[in-house]
């Protein structure tokens, strides 16, 4: 199978409403070209240097996706193009974010990473942490983040139940941030791979997959 049938057999799965992200960390720039004559668009990387090394060499209509664990002091180096950061697991982090975005005139798009998943080496926010801080309304004031909604990664597990339970929950935080204080939230990042047929039930609105389209790391 080729990159092209990879990524066309996955968007005739997705409902209408769901985007794709293509994971691309690891593989080489050629195999983002591929995908990208095949018209995609949004890709995900997880690593700053690898993304500052592609970036400049690809199209410019690329949208890049950050999904990785971000230190404070590298946000400068994606935030002048970067659309979309699905992983602020910290408060600090989102005011870094807000003042690298701010210093190159940008308002940029984030996502407030959940830990759901049994594993304690998963990043992200408690729920009622994050609830807690969001309704406090501190979040709101930063005037350039847009926040977008929620991110999440279920537990690597057979287990479909859990999964599926842990994706519920996610989407059950999104909704109550939705509802109670941020009306403009639109995006619930989960699946990958693996799981992101269960993610789209539980009401996923992005799904992130990379080995289904660029095969195994
Ligand atoms: C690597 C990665 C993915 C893609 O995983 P696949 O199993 O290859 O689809 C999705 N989300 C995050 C946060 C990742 O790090």
């Amino acid at each position: 199978m080729t990159i092209e049938q990879n990524i066309n057999e996955i968007k005739a799965t997705l409902p209408n409403g769901v985007k794709l992200v293509a994971v691309s960390k690891t593989f080489p720039a050629s195999d983002i070209e591929e995908a990208y004559r095949c018209g995609q668009r949004a890709f995900g990387e997880n690593r700053i240097q690898e993304l500052n090394v592609k970036q400049p060499i690809l199209p410019d209509d690329i949208e890049w996706h950050f999904i990785g664990s971000l230190q404070t002091n590298k946000i400068k180096y994606i935030a002048p193009y970067v659309s979309l950061i699905h992983s602020v697991d910290s408060a600090r982090l989102l005011e870094a974010i807000d003042r690298q975005a701010e210093k190159c005139s940008r308002v940029i798009d984030v996502l407030f990473e959940l830990h759901v998943a049994q594993e304690q080496s998963k990043h992200g926010w408690e729920c009622d942490e994050l609830l807690d801080y969001v309704l406090s309304g501190e979040a709101a004031k930063l005037k350039n983040v847009s926040l977008r909604g929620v991110m999440g990664m279920a537990t690597f597990t057979d287990d479909t139940k859990r999964i599926r339970a842990e994706f519920r929950r996610i989407r059950e935080v999104f909704d109550k941030l939705k509802n109670e204080a941020l009306p403009q939230f639109d995006t619930v990042s989960m699946g990958m791979s693996g799981d992101y047929r269960i993610a789209i039930e539980e009401g996923s609105t992005l799904v992130r997959i990379g080995s289904s389209i660029f095969g195994s790391r």
